[in-house]
């Protein structure tokens, strides 16, 4: 009879998928529950901006250690995950972050018209100046879900997770609507899942559930060979926190409003009408910013959003008796060092110290 894997990751998000991947490569027999399909919570759709600028140092620090992983990655993998393109960030905020991404080594320089023009050739003109972010790009989100899927369909363990809890003999026990396991570790990485579980084990972990929208345009014409990410705080074409990232090819765009929807405690959506008010908006702006797009928008991306209270960058790992539990925002990009974090601390190491909830990281 097989054995029972040791280990127990709940949720095939991308941390899930990261963590699993990690554990597999110490040699860790490990059992990934999903209850629904690989990569469709929070992580669905095609492409993430991968960005090193942050308001803490600590998150930029842990994005080049991420994207030396995203390397490794697409070396074993055998595919590009981040796109070469690289990340303009416009906006006295992302002239503000510059010196932080120069303090710790990050390959970002400001850049004037000409250059933004050339590194953005969908953009309307923009007379000041930017940051440019050559390291960064877009993240090729469905090749990693894809390849990874496939690296550990045999760990996969396609059931909800209705409950766990620590037994008080040094396992944890996931019960599932038809059985019940035991493991040495659980990892919760659940997405909007992950409270429920935490609090059902005895912990109360402060995620907070919103709701987002993202719209894909396609390009008008040609495609072009390279278009930058953009991350754009200037206010010049109306919304003031907009991020959009190439699809592979870069014949589609998708841009997205960094303003989320609001959710009650219960899981309802508060204003199911802002979803039509954020699209209209999203399209306002592509037309005034992203001439070089087709102002229809070809694809919609509804997608819950959980975040910790004190930043939108924010981070955690909880411990409670075998069981490590995780939750943030903005984590795709970080999803290689995450996932090597929490793999090292379920084979017996630690958490480590900054990605413990009294850390705040995100917090500048
Ligand atoms: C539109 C949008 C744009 C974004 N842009 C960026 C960006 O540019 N850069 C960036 O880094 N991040 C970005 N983010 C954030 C990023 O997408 C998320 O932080 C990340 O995807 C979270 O991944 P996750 O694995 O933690 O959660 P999820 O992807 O939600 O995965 C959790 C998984 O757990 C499963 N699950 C839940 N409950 C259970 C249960 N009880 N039993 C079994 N399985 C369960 C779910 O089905 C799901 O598959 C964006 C998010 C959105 C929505």
């Amino acid at each position: 009879m097989p054995t029972r894997p040791d280990i127990a990751v709940i949720g095939a998000g991308c941390i899930g998928l990261a963590t699993a991947e990690a554990l597999a490569e110490r040699g860790e027999s490990v059992a990934l529950y999903e209850s629904g399909r690989p990569g469709q919570g929070q992580s669905a759709g095609q492409g993430r901006v991968f960005r090193h600028a942050a308001d803490d140092p600590r998150i930029v620090r842990l994005a080049a250690e991420s994207r030396e992983l995203w390397r490794g990655l697409e070396e074993r993998l055998g595919e590009e995950m981040i796109s070469r393109d690289g990340v303009l960030a416009l906006g006295e905020a992302a002239l503000g972050r510059l010196a932080t991404l120069e303090e710790q080594g990050i390959s970002a320089r400001r850049i004037g018209p000409d250059e933004i023009s050339e590194r953005h050739p969908l953009l309307a003109g923009f007379s000041g100046d930017g940051v440019f972010d050559e390291a960064g790009g877009a993240i090729r989100t469905l090749g990693f879900i894809r390849l990874l899927s496939k690296r550990l369909a045999d760990s996969f363990e396609f059931d909800e997770v209705i409950a766990v809890r620590p037994t008080g003999a040094e396992t944890v026990e996931v019960r599932v609507p038809g059985h019940r396991a035991e493991y040495s570790r659980v990892i919760v990485c659940a997405g909007r899942g992950t409270a429920q579980l935490a609090r059902g084990a005895g912990l109360d972990v402060p995620i907070d559930l919103a709701c987002h929208i993202r719209s894909t345009f396609e390009v008008a014409g040609e495609a072009p060979d390279r278009v930058a990410c953009l991350l754009d705080s200037a206010g010049e074409w109306g919304d003031e926190s907009v991020y959009a990232a190439p699809a592979p090819g870069c014949d589609r765009y998708s841009i997205g409003l960094a303003e989320v929807m609001e959710v009650r405690e219960d899981g309802s959506v508060v204003n199911p009408a802002e979803f039509a008010a954020h699209e209209e908006r999203t399209i306002e702006y592509a037309k005034r910013a992203l001439p070089g797009l087709n102002p229809q928008p070809v694809e919609v991306l509804h997608c819950w959003a959980t975040s910790l209270p004190w930043n939108e960058d924010a981070f955690a790992i909880w411990e409670h008796e075998g069981l490590l539990i995780a939750g943030g925002h903005n984590i795709w990009k970080m999803a290689p060092v995450i996932g090597a974090v929490l793999a090292e601390a379920a084979a017996g190491g630690e958490v480590r110290e900054e990605m413990r909830p009294e850390a705040r990281l995100g917090q500048a």
